[in-house]
């Protein structure tokens, strides 16, 4: 007979990651309604972070170790090179159709004419400082070399590099370097180490699954504060309404239209097989707005519930992470026109390919943490001459829109690692 604790065992991730989900929302309308927000502040927002920090403890050793294990299991290191260029121009290539159904809805739905003037000055006051703050970290970026990011991949110190989460390329960096040297040394001489790295790597997958387990409270206790932090904020929704439902619109077309097409054409895997491994990851990453948080699930799914190789998994979707964001971009071709549009400024053709190209480059260099994306839209908007004064318009609907894109950031990512692992594993129920 089954006992209780079985049942709820059985209780997949998703539901239980939804439920979690629902309670922090219904937790944190009663506290606003009921003015409660200091407890909620106080004693529940901690193990939302708690969670987000267990998360990212667990990202680093993750992935050093899992590509380390990829790459040894090459049968040939040369296949590294050809997994690494097929993985960027894919990558690319996603991207630039993202950006592009982006421009295509804001210039279709043209929110930036349902836009109220009358608080075009409101807003601009109350984020006046925040607009500042990204400003000063925008000006640092553009006065890089483009070389910047070449150098930015390789560490000058190993161990600097590993107790920096956002330093992700770098850590590939170091993985394939070693996984490479441990190949080219041969497998008689390295045995006894690869061992080491593969029972490594399992018990950081059972890490994965204790943190997962306390996936409900963590969700419960991010979205509680999310909907408390958010609620003086609802006004906003009117005024900004369409330029959301533009967002909506676009990044939905993406998720339902382009990424099952590119699965049905180059993949063997069906959408309902890709959907069920996909969708703990994509509830976490919407209740997280982080892909990088987001990642040690990403990279379990894939690998156990997509039936995803090890080699793919573990080198495409830390790179996706860092570089790969549909979501985003798609996201900051909306944004940028939308503003455009706002501010009566008429984009000519040239100006569109020019947000095209910024969007495209600027997603790659977005962190994926919340509003990461935010300092590289003022690099787009820059670009073809709108002013990023703008961004005060639509900060204060960021969040929400945020945890989309960051659901489209991953399953982008889950996609590309699919498809470059070219369909030859079925699903794994
Ligand atoms: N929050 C996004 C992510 O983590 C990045 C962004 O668009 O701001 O993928």
């Amino acid at each position: 007979m089954n006992r209780p604790s079985e049942h709820r065992k059985r209780l997949p991730l998703y539901a239980k990651i939804l439920i979690g989900m629902a309670l922090g929302v219904a937790l944190g309308l009663l506290g606003a309604s009921l003015h409660f927000e200091q407890f909620i502040h106080h004693w529940i927002a901690p193990w939302g972070t708690i969670f987000l920090r267990l998360l990212k403890l667990i990202a680093v050793p993750l992935v050093l170790v899992s590509l380390i294990i990829g790459v040894v299991n090459l049968k040939d290191v040369r296949n590294l090179s050809k997994i690494g260029l097929k993985t960027i121009l894919i990558y690319i290539c996603t991207t630039i159709i993202a950006v592009s159904i982006g421009l295509t809805a804001v210039s279709l739905m043209k929110p930036g004419r349902y836009f109220p003037h009358d608080k075009q000055s409101e807003f601009m006051q109350r984020y006046e400082q925040t607009v500042a703050q990204k400003e000063s970290a925008m000006q640092e970026v553009q006065d890089q070399s483009p070389l910047q990011f070449l150098v930015d991949i390789v560490p000058e110190n190993a161990f600097h590099a590993f107790g920096d989460n956002s330093k992700m390329l770098q850590i590939i960096f170091f993985a394939l370097l070693f996984g490479i040297a441990l190949v080219c040394v041969g497998q008689s001489k390295t045995g006894s180490i690869v061992r080491f790295f593969n029972q490594l790597n399992l018990v950081l997958l059972k890490i994965i699954d204790f943190i997962m387990a306390f996936a409900p409270i963590g969700v419960l206790a991010l979205m509680a504060d999310l909907v408390v932090s958010y609620s003086g904020d609802v006004g906003i929704f009117s005024s900004l309404g369409m330029y959301a439902l533009t967002v909506t619109v676009a990044l939905a077309v993406i998720v339902f239209i382009v990424y099952p097409l590119i699965l049905k054409l180059f993949t063997k895997k069906t959408w309902k097989d890709f959907i069920k491994a996909a969708f703990p990851v994509q509830m976490l990453a919407f209740s997280t707005s982080s892909s990088a948080a987001t990642l040690p699930l990403t990279m379990e799914r894939t690998q156990k519930h997509l039936g995803v190789s090890e080699q793919v998994s573990s080198f495409v979707l830390p790179v996706g992470v860092t570089i790969n964001m549909d979501g985003t971009s798609c996201y900051q071709a909306v944004a940028a026109v939308f503003l455009a549009q706002v501010l009566g400024l008429d984009l000519s053709f040239g100006q569109m390919l020019l947000i095209l190209a910024t969007a495209t480059i600027s997603s790659i260099g977005t962190p994926g943490i919340p509003g990461g994306s935010i300092v590289m839209l003022m690099i787009v908007l820059d670009s073809v001459g709108i002013p990023v004064e703008g961004l005060a318009l639509i900060l204060g609907i960021d969040r929400p829109l945020d945890m989309l894109r960051t659901v489209v950031n991953v399953t982008g990512d889950m996609t590309v690692a699919s498809v470059v692992d070219d369909g030859k594993r079925e699903a794994v129920p």
